[in-house]
């Protein structure tokens, strides 16, 4: 098994990965040899019903939860054997998160909680500032820079949510349900920006989603189904 897949064009690359929650309440093999390549500039859905494992697949991917089996690949470079810290480098480095629910810092501006993941990098506050900002104009939220999350709209929040996972330039953004939260009009709107940044910046995608609006958006529709990829 090579550490590095040679193929700077697959920013993602699972192999047979399995994964068991074994607790009190019995056995749930909630991935079986899951199987999947990103490539670069790639949107891909994943859909399937609820606790099919959409979730913990998100999670393995992002790094966020480990396999009990099977390979995976970030941008390129094998995650297995790597310690956390290792992990949250490559996570930090390749990786974007946005969720359901934004989990933004109440007490940050949309601006700060956008710089905030390059102030993880020891950017200076000033760098970090510079690029939130400029990503906040991406999202259309140029002239939100200075309100809190509580001053702000559903739909304007994953939207501050969005431009913190693009901030720092990932090759790939991992997004659980992005639009479950959002009303069907803010929704839509939402699916165009997701589209729009995936074309301009060549950001590649794989979202979660019930929605078969967004799901039809994506370049390629995975179905979830009793942990397997089907
Ligand atoms: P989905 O996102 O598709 O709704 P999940 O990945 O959240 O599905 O969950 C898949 C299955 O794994 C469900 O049956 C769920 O109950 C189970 N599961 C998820 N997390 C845990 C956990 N930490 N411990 C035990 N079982 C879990
Ligand atoms: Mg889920």
């Amino acid at each position: 098994m090579t550490d590095v897949v040679n193929d700077v064009k697959t920013v993602l690359r699972a192999e047979h990965l399995v994964k068991t929650y074994d607790e009190g309440a019995g056995r749930v093999d909630v991935l079986q040899d899951v199987s999947l390549d990103v490539r670069a500039h790639e949107m891909v859905a994943i859909v399937g019903a609820s606790g099919s494992g959409k979730s913990t697949l998100l999670h393995v991917l992002g790094l966020l939860d480990q396999p009990d089996d099977g390979q995976l690949w970030i941008a390129g470079e094998a995650s297995n054997g790597l310690n956390e810290r290792k992990r949250s480098q490559l996570r930090n480095r390749a990786l974007g998160f946005v969720y359901q629910f934004h989990h933004l810092l109440p007490e940050f501006s949309a601006l700060d909680n956008v710089a905030m993941p390059l102030i993880v990098r020891r950017l200076s506050r000033a760098q970090a500032r510079e690029q939130a900002a400029h990503l906040l104009e991406q999202v259309g939220l140029g002239n939100r820079a200075t309100h809190f999350p509580g001053q702000l709209s559903g739909g304007e929040r994953q939207r501050v949510a969005l431009a913190r996972a693009l901030v720092t330039q990932p090759a790939c953004v991992l997004a659980d349900e992005p639009t479950g939260n959002l009303d069907r009009h803010t929704a839509d709107a939402m699916f165009d920006l997701l589209g729009r940044i995936n074309q301009d910046l060549g950001t590649a995608f794989v979202i979660v989603t019930h929605d078969p609006a967004l799901a039809a958006l994506a370049h390629r529709q995975l179905h979830m189904q009793a942990g397997r990829l089907v």
